[in-house]
């Protein structure tokens, strides 16, 4: 776009308390945002750093990316200058995010993602806090060897009623199939990525010896992977993150094409500061995203966040219907975990 500056900001925001996957433990949040200045308005994109697929390895893959104007930058870099500059664009016209995308909803369920837990008894204590905030569902993260243990756990204490998901980032192999089996009986809404993400086929096999709903997050990285998913019958929910599929509108087109083909669909999170979240939201506010979202309040993870906070009413978030992402970072928030920042224009 002609006239106009980019300033990538790379920011740390440390976390209120570590939070373990099976694919690692952080401490730290880290980004790179992307501010896009035009004659008229300023907008704002997120990209997330070192989180596994759907995030960039270091801040400087994503910078020398998007400094370089590099056509192969990786989806998460390109998403995040995608929605500044539609942030920049709908700021001038005054219209929100949301209404661009075609929002139906007013507000969100908010579903909360448990990490893998020091014990059960420390699980079970966060569960509780969390059900006790309000959070609609609870999406603990498994791997081999914290799995149907901690399930049940939690099944016993808090009853059938709690909407229940578990997510493996990957970690098992179809040899595990027979085991996976074994939450069967907890009534889970879903089993996320048991199985790396390139392996579609075993996703369609272990989909066929199990009942709990299969749901792909990783493994769809585009359009053309969705289809294939589909076809091959290797998941009947998706988790749609935008930065992996490098930016909003290719998320839209993913909801789009799963609306079409009956398959539910959810908003998944990457410990989005306010910037990151408020454009979630605003996604997730589409009709086809029937199932909550791993969208939490600010204080699920921050002390401060970088945007006035997001606050749980009733287990829900608003969706923000000011003009593009309807927020603004808060400039001493800012300042304070910024690390460095550069334009590149
Ligand atoms: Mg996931």
């Amino acid at each position: 776009m002609s006239g106009e500056s980019v300033e990538l900001l790379h920011i740390a925001l440390p976390l209120l308390a570590p939070f373990r996957t099976a694919a690692g433990t952080h401490h730290t949040v880290e980004k790179l945002l992307v501010r896009v200045v035009t004659a008229t308005a300023e907008g704002w994109g997120e990209c997330p750093v070192g989180l596994g697929p759907g995030s960039v390895d270091s801040v400087g893959e994503a910078r020398d990316a998007l400094r370089t104007g590099d056509a192969t930058a990786p989806p998460p870099a390109t998403g995040a200058l995608e929605t500044a500059r539609l942030d920049a664009e709908l700021r001038t016209a005054g219209t929100s995010l949301a209404s661009r995308l075609g929002a139906t909803k007013t507000a969100v369920d908010a579903g909360v993602a448990i990490g893998i837990a020091p014990s059960v008894p420390a699980l079970l204590d966060e569960v509780e806090r969390r059900l006790g905030e309000g959070y609609r569902r609870v999406k603990l993260k498994i791997g081999p060897g914290w799995d149907v243990e901690p399930v049940t756990a939690v099944r016993d204490r808090f009853g059938g009623e709690v909407a229940l998901q578990v997510d493996a980032n990957g970690a098992y192999t179809l040899d595990d199939a027979e085991h996976l089996a074994n939450l069967d009986r907890f009534g889970l809404l879903m089993l996320e990525q048991p199985l790396p993400a390139e392996d579609l086929e075993g996703h369609a096999e272990l989909a066929r010896r199990v009942r709990t709903p299969v749901c792909l997050d990783e493994s769809i990285t585009s359009e053309a992977q969705l289809d294939r998913a589909l076809t091959l019958g290797a998941c009947s929910i998706v988790n749609v993150k935008p930065a992996r599929l490098g930016g909003l509108l290719t998320a839209k087109r993913i909801h789009d094409r799963c609306v079409n083909a009956g398959v539910p669909v959810w908003c998944g999170g990457m410990l989005e500061t306010g910037i990151g979240r408020s454009a979630n939201l605003a996604l997730a506010a589409l009709p086809g995203f029937t199932l909550p979202a791993d969208l939490s309040a600010s204080n699920r993870y921050f002390e401060r966040d970088l945007t006035p906070p997001f606050v749980l009413d009733d287990g829900q978030l608003a969706v923000p219907d000011g003009p593009g992402i309807g927020v603004d970072p808060l400039p001493d928030v800012l300042d304070a975990v910024t690390v460095s920042r550069e334009d590149v224009t």
